[in-house]
């Protein structure tokens, strides 16, 4: 399998990739900070708590995921799906894909549309907090997944393209309880320069 290294590691919050208000009006500075210095932050250092010496500081955060369970599982997870979250949004988004993916999409799903609107009614019907997933396995197949809490791709094998957080904390301050409208606003801000990059990794 081809993993794509993010740029997140055990110990360190990583930056975001641009300015707390650069995804305004979609998503506020203020939900970005909230977000990124207390959620995502959190994750990573009740993981630092938690990882203290224990054989997981010596591995990339992708193999703590896919090797424990419980509490170090659940902020290995978030603190590595937040970071491949805020990367996959740029507030200079290319908005529709091409390439390999494009072809992919339209092959499965029948088109961009339909993909995108399947994947909004996930998000929109998942119970309680979680993701929802585009991943691919090794030969480039597409699977749209929903997975509860901190889940991933990852422990099923495949390879993370793109995700959507719908714990409340991602939209509420912005959209309150409108998480179906929260969604249809994502689509904006998702770069999917950065989703067909991650896609020709692992087909080209
Ligand atoms: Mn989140």
């Amino acid at each position: 399998m081809t993993l794509r290294t993010i740029a997140a590691s055990l110990l360190t919050i990583t930056e975001l990739p641009y300015a707390y208000d650069a995804l305004e009006p979609y998503i506020s500075a203020e939900t970005m900070h909230f977000h990124h210095d207390k959620h995502y932050a959190g994750y990573v250092t009740k993981l630092g708590e938690l990882t203290e010496g224990t054989r997981y500081r010596g591995m990339p955060l992708e193999e703590v995921i896919t090797c424990s369970d419980g509490a170090i599982f659940n902020n290995a997870s978030q603190a590595w799906n937040h970071v491949f979250y805020f990367e996959s949004l740029s507030p200079r988004a290319k908005h529709h894909p091409t390439g390999e993916l494009r072809r992919a999409i339209d092959e499965q799903f029948g088109s961009v549309d339909e993909l995108k609107r399947r994947m909004t009614a996930m998000a929109t019907t998942l119970f309680g907090s979680g993701w929802v997933w585009l991943a691919t396995d090794s030969d480039g197949k597409l699977y749209i997944l929903s997975k509860p809490n901190a889940g991933t791709p990852l422990t099923d094998g495949l390879i993370p393209l793109l995700c959507i957080d719908v714990w409340e904390h991602a939209y509420y301050i912005d959209y309150r309880n409108a998480r179906k409208d929260a969604v249809e606003k994502l689509w904006h801000v998702v770069d999917w320069s950065v989703i067909e990059a991650r896609y020709d990794n692992v087909v080209i």
